[in-house]
Order: C-alpha cells, then structure tokens, then sequence
C-alpha cells in the first residue's frame, strides 16, 4: 500500500516512510492511497479472531510487504502485553449501553493503545534503517504520558517531554516523571501549555537542528495511530451479539478527531457502524461542524474532561480530503478559506454527506458531573469525566423515539486518572487500581526549566552528548 499526502505535492510513500515522517513534506497529513475494503463473510471471520490477530488482519491491509509477518505479530504481542487484560479493548453492559473500555494499558487511556505500538515499531525500524530519533513534544497531560511509556527503554530512540510545571495533574505528573529510563526526559517548564507548544515549533523551525539531531514527533497525526485504533472498533462489533451486530452505532469523545477519524476509517473498511455519534464538551468546533456545516474555530475554555480542550482539530482535515472527494486543489481551496477567514461554510450537498456520516452533541460540565453521578448511583459504574460525555450524548440519543440500535460508547481513560472531577460528581475518589496506587511511593525525576527555546535546546544537547 502507497501512502499519499492530503495536498497531493509529496510523491507516495511506503508505509514505513509514512511512519518515519509522521507530517508529510508538503504540510499535508498521509492517507492510505485507497482504503481496504472487507466483505460482510470476512468481518465475520474477523470476530471470531483474538485482539492481536485481529489487529495483524487489519494492520497487513495497510503494511503489505513493508514488515515481514513474524516481526509484525511479535511487534503487535508486545505491544498489548503491557495491557492488564488480553481482551485489550473489553466491552461492558452498562445500563443497557455497551462500554468499551480502552483505558487498560500502562497510563489508563486510551491513547495507550496507539502509542504502545508505536514506540515498538519506531524501535524496530530505526534499527532496520540503522538510524536514531529524538522525539519531542509539549503536553497537556494524557498524550505525553503515552508517549512516554510507548517509548521508555527502547534503543535508538530518546524522548523529551515538556511539561507545564504545576499545571498537570498529580497522577499525570507522576505517570510521566517516575519513568526513570536513561532514554527519557522529563521538562517541567515555568509557563503553560501554549508556552511548551511555542517552544517545540520553534525547535522544530531551527532545520539545522532539526536535522543534526533527527527530531521526531509522536503526536495524533501520525498514520500508525489511526491504524492502531481502527482495530478496536472491529473488536467492539465482535463483543456484540449477531442480532446487535445489524444495528449498532459508536459514541466517541472527541479532541483531535483522531479516535472517530478511525471509527470512520473503520466504517469505509466495511464495519456496518450505523452512525458515528460525536461528543465534545465546551469546546464545540466539531460539534457546531457537525450541526451546521460551519468550521469556525474560538477560544479554548478549560473544562473538566481536558483532554478534549481543542478548537483546532488536527486530524480534521483528513476527513476534509474525502469530502473534497480526494481532490487535493479542493482541498487546498478548503484549507486556504479556512485559514484566510477563520471559518469554512460546506454548500448544502456536502453537509448531508456530513449528516449522513455523524451526529454531535455539546456536553458542558454541568451535564458531566449529573451524567457520572446518575451513571455511578443506578449501576456502581464510575465514569471518567471524558467518558461521560459520550455516554450523556448516548443517553439523550436513547430518549429519541424509535431508537433501538446498540449503543457503543468509548470509554477513553480510567476515572481514577481524573478522581478531582469524580469526587466533584460523586462525593468521594474512585478507588485506584495498582498501577495509580503505586506511583505515590516512586522517585520521579524532572528538569525544571524556563520555557525558552534556546535553554531547552541546550539541555538537548547537554544530554544527548553525554549519551
Ligand atoms: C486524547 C483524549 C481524547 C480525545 O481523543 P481525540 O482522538 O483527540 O479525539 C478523549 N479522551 C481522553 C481521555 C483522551 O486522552
């Protein structure tokens, strides 16, 4: 399979090239150069595979030859053996809808089930092609974290995470500074996210640099993300019963669009998914999008699920490349009125094929915390706070006569990653599974640093030279 670029001015690259590249040259993202299709007898064939053969069918559909089938099936069994459960992604009745949980890997979201793969196949090859990477990259929280852990003790290849100091919360704190790894490096920098975020682009602009040290990124639109998220979806389908299977539809809550991009991919793959259903919270691009044909991005507002504090979707234009009908001019065109203006309008035809693919809803905080208090008091079920807004968008759909479809809603991290939102909700923290309990008694080690560019390339290179 070739990959191609959304602004059509980058020649097709193998898989691994789309990998090592993560952006394409042109600015553009990398897409598939057609998307694989399977029959209705295969998916069923599919359901009846365990998680890691699963991902193998569906991940050869995109790699073909690039990874010897061996090296892919070790690639992806060590990948999901750091999960706590070997169904990876479990579905849950929950109240009449389907839970499915993705927070079972080493940082309890669901990030973790791209990212553990990720750092394996970086590992693998870099050594193929006898090269290093340095990645880095500003976080808010969850994706850092991640990365930090699909990385750590991997050859070739070092990671440097900046921080905002004091302005992560305690368990993302610890998740990323007790990992004590040589080839990881934890910046806790004197400002906020924007402030990290302003640093690494400008790290990233210094090309010298850039290409003396082999800079690198992890960060959502990297191909090897969404292909390792298509999976779960097709595992959810296998977890429903064969009537469930004809009418179900998937609640995903949404940031970066990448999660639902996958559920869409999945869906043109063949995966009978009846209806994408979006949820956000305050920050409502996507949602507005969705509702009424407009793009217009506006100020972030911190909320309870901050994961999701996103106005411009960086996945996004994936999807806008298959509604300008894999036509890159029209694409560009998209874009370009987009980024003069700050708003793109679709003419009416283009909204329906939106409305036929999605349905969205804003959640605000106050509808989270009713919808983790009402979910905890009739079940016992504890809900992360970015859970919820999915499962509150599932619930109204619900109320909506004549629905009788299955519901999927995508649990994305394990509420006791966010037990202050929880405890506002419910009164009291979720209990904390071993993983989070135990980083109270580890040593952590961070650099605190001023968020200027040129301090945090110099410890770069402090560091890299010692190593
Ligand atoms: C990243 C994240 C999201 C948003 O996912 P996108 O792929 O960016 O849409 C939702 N919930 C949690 C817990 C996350 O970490």
């Amino acid at each position: 399979m070739k990959f191609i670029s959304t602004r059509g001015n980058t020649k097709p690259v193998s898989f691994n090239q789309a990998v090592m590249m993560g952006l394409a040259s042109d600015g553009g993202l990398l897409l598939p150069a057609s998307i694989p299709i399977f029959s209705e007898s295969e998916i069923n064939e599919l359901a009846t595979l365990p998680y890691t053969e699963l991902a193998f069918a569906i991940f050869t559909r995109f790699i073909g030859e690039d990874i010897p089938e061996n090296d892919l099936r070790e690639l992806i069994k060590s990948s999901y053996a750091t999960f706590s459960t070997s169904l990876v992604a479990p579905l849950k009745e929950v109240d009449g809808l389907y839970i499915q949980e993705l927070f079972h890997g080493p940082t309890l979201a669901f990030k973790d089930i791209a990212l553990q793969f990720l750092g394996n196949l970086f590992e693998y090859l870099l050594k193929k092609e006898q090269r290093s990477l340095n990645i880095i990259g500003a976080t808010s929280g969850d994706t850092g974290s991640a990365a930090i852990h699909g990385i750590r003790g991997k050859d070739n290849i070092n990671i440097f995470i900046l921080h905002p100091h004091g302005k992560v919360s305690r368990v993302q704190e610890k998740q990323m500074t007790s990992v004590l790894d040589d080839n990881v490096f934890n910046l806790a920098i004197d400002g906020n996210f924007d402030d990290g975020q302003r640093v690494v682009k400008e790290i990233f602009a210094d090309l010298d640099f850039k290409q003396k040290y082999s800079l690198g990124a992890v960060n959502s639109i990297n191909w090897a993300r969404i292909m390792a998220q298509i999976v779960y979806y097709f595992s959810a389908y296998s977890q429903l019963s064969e009537a469930q299977r004809k009418d179900f539809s998937v609640v995903v809550p949404t940031g970066n669009f990448g999660n639902i991009m996958a559920g869409w991919i999945a869906k043109k793959m063949g995966l009978p998914i009846k209806k994408l259903v979006l949820a956000t919270n305050a920050n409502d691009i996507l949602s507005r999008f969705i509702n009424t044909g407009i793009y217009e991005s506006a100020q972030v507002q911190p909320t309870l699920s901050p994961s999701m504090d996103i106005q411009l979707a960086s996945n996004f234009e994936r999807y806008l490349y298959f509604l300008a009908d894999c036509n890159p001019q029209k694409l560009k065109k998209m874009m370009a009125v987009f980024s003069k203006s700050g708003k793109l309008t679709l003419d009416p035809e283009l909204f329906a094929r939106v409305k036929a693919d999605f349905t969205a809803t804003r959640i605000d905080d106050q509808a989270t915390l009713e919808t983790i208090k009402n979910t905890w008091e009739e079940t016992g079920y504890i809900l992360d706070p970015h859970t919820a807004t999915g499962v509150c968008a599932a619930n109204n759909l619900r109320q909506q006569s004549g629905n009788t479809a299955a519901i999927i809603c995508l649990a994305t991290a394990h509420p006791a990653k966010f037990p202050e939102a929880v405890k506002k909700a419910i009164g009291k923290f979720p209990p904390a599974p071993p993983a989070i309990a135990a980083l109270d008694n580890l040593p952590c080690r961070s650099e605190r640093i001023k968020a200027d560019t040129n301090a945090v390339k110099a410890y770069m290179e402090k560091k890299l030279k010692q190593a």
